[in-house]
């Protein structure tokens, strides 16, 4: 790979344009969209407006407000493949994993499984975890080492499981799972699955109705780029919605809410799984976000997204490798969200000598690993080649130990 091959790809993308929607400096490069998504001119208009309709409106906005996680919920369920009324846009993507989580347990009295990957992100973890030991179940945790991931999670459903709960692209090391085949493996067995959407939503290709996937939840500031903190997202298949009950039963799941009746009375369909007021600036965000992911359309994301990492790749390793790194990545592009992660000894203070020279904003995991996760709204594929020529010109000049390791997010 060579940077005239990374400045070719640039000419050929019909993605460039999108670039100008964000105010991106030039250095350090973003490598972190994955882990928060940068603020687009049209995100930035949205709240500017929302200010102003709180504004004009005051509490006689709550007329429309009230259906907006129902309304960018559509609008989102159509990036994810859902026809519409079974997303809603609300509380953040933890609390919807619990919601969703404890009603499929609820729905599978008698089975006494949960399964799920040993390495997936924390918080799904330990909410089945406090789900399993409430409920008085088994959590199954899957190694998934090698290249048959499925095959490992297959094996260990059986008759006895309730739930899978997965994340179909990996946070640490960008593998995506076949979620249509273990869908259907998950059905085989009588057990409903809940897909984690966190690293796929905006980015590659997701088919809900498609899959026939009974319950997903996302994020909306990771690849939608909606901002820090900006709700989560639910999905409940149609068939199932008067069949679940969640274990909130808030004002806003009530049938005719403003009746304020003594006895909960859940509201038919898709509403039920709503449970407090919504966050209506933030939710402002959110649709144009979605607009704007919409008007690039999933397909060139995604397109583009596996030429990105395919660059990563290949730059990482003719680069990295020699120098010690390994690619955690699974080799095969149809086999990768829309990040690559290279693992080495030094990984946190090479991170954040990336990040003190101002030359590229990474992202590093514990214990030993960096991801680098372009937008393919907003990065070029020289971003990527140059990203990968810093961390090793980086490498080869030298770099202090780090002392106080400090990352949020
Ligand atoms: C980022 C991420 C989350 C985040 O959950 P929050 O409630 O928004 O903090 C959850 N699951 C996965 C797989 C993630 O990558």
């Amino acid at each position: 790979v060579n940077r005239k091959d990374a400045e070719g790809l640039d000419r050929a993308d019909d993605l460039a344009p999108f670039r100008a929607r964000f105010e991106l400096a030039e250095r350090p490069i973003y490598m972190d969209g994955n882990s928060l998504g940068p603020p687009s001119s049209a995100v930035a208009a949205a709240l500017t407006r929302a200010a102003r309709e709180w504004q004009d409106d005051l509490v006689e906005g709550w007329e429309t407000w009230i259906d907006r996680p129902g309304t960018v919920g559509d609008r989102l369920g159509r990036l994810l493949g859902a026809a519409d009324g079974q997303v809603l846009v609300c509380d953040s993507t933890t609390v919807n994993l619990y919601k969703l989580a404890w009603a499929a347990i609820a729905h599978q009295a008698g089975r006494r499984v949960i399964v799920a990957e040993a390495g997936d992100f924390p918080t799904d973890r330990y909410v089945l975890q406090g789900l399993a030991e409430t409920h008085g179940l088994q959590l199954r945790l899957v190694e998934t080492r090698g290249d048959d991931p499925e095959g490992a999670l297959e094996k260990a459903m059986d008759s006895d499981t309730a739930l899978v709960c997965l994340s179909h692209v990996h946070f640490r090391t960008g593998r995506k799972l076949a979620a249509d085949r273990l869908t259907a493996a998950a059905h085989d067995r009588g057990a409903l699955i809940l897909w984690d959407l966190a690293h796929s939503a905006g980015s590659v290709p997701v088919d809900l109705d498609g899959w026939e996937a009974d319950l997903a939840v996302g994020c909306t500031y990771k690849h939608l780029n909606a901002g820090p903190g900006s709700p989560g997202f639910l999905y409940v298949r149609r068939s199932l919605q008067d069949d679940l009950r969640q274990p909130i039963w808030g004002w806003f799941g009530q049938d005719n809410q403003f009746e304020m009746e003594t006895a909960y009375r859940p509201r038919p369909g898709i509403g039920s799984f709503l449970a407090g007021t919504p966050g209506i600036l933030s939710l402002a965000a959110v649709d144009a976000a979605v607009a704007l992911v919409q008007s690039a359309g999933p397909i060139r994301l995604y397109a583009k997204a596996e030429r990105m990492t395919r660059l990563l790749f290949e730059s990482a390793r003719e680069r990295l490798v020699p120098l010690g790194a390994d690619i955690i990545t699974p080799k095969d592009p149809t086999r990768r969200g829309a990040h690559v992660s290279v693992s080495h000894p030094r990984a946190w203070p090479w991170c954040r000598a990336l990040i003190d020279r101002r030359l590229v904003v990474a992202d590093f995991r514990t214990p030993d690993v960096i991801r680098l996760g372009p937008g393919s709204l907003y990065s070029r594929f020289v971003d990527c080649y140059d990203a990968v020529e810093a961390m090793a010109q980086v490498m080869e000049d030298g770099f202090p130990d780090a002392a106080v390791r400090r990352r949020v997010t």
